[in-house]
């Protein structure tokens, strides 16, 4: 993976600039993966790609940080007051 970690690419006319094929095969990115883009808090140069996993089967929110639970997935935040409401009995 280390060798991928940089390339220049030009942005074309239409502001679109190509993912080097071997960084998106070592991140596991195919066609249709769904990725956010951001411009970092830090340094307003970098802008930040981030594979969406997938929606929180409870809020329907978007992240990178979700986690596989039953047949869907949960956010971070689902997750910390399910595990909140379990702990106090709330749900069984
Ligand atoms: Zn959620």
């Amino acid at each position: 993976m280390a060798k991928h970690r940089s390339r220049v690419r030009y942005m074309d006319e239409f502001g679109c600039v190509a993912i080097p094929k071997e960084m998106s095969e070592a991140l596991g990115w195919d066609t249709y993966t769904r990725l956010r883009m951001a411009i970092s808090e830090h340094n307003e140069d970098v802008i930040v790609l981030m594979k969406i996993s997938s929606r929180c089967s409870l809020c329907l929110v978007e992240s990178a940080f979700m986690e596989r639970f039953e047949k869907g997935h949960i956010c971070p935040v689902c997750k910390a007051k399910l595990k909140k409401y379990v702990k106090s009995g709330d749900v069984a």
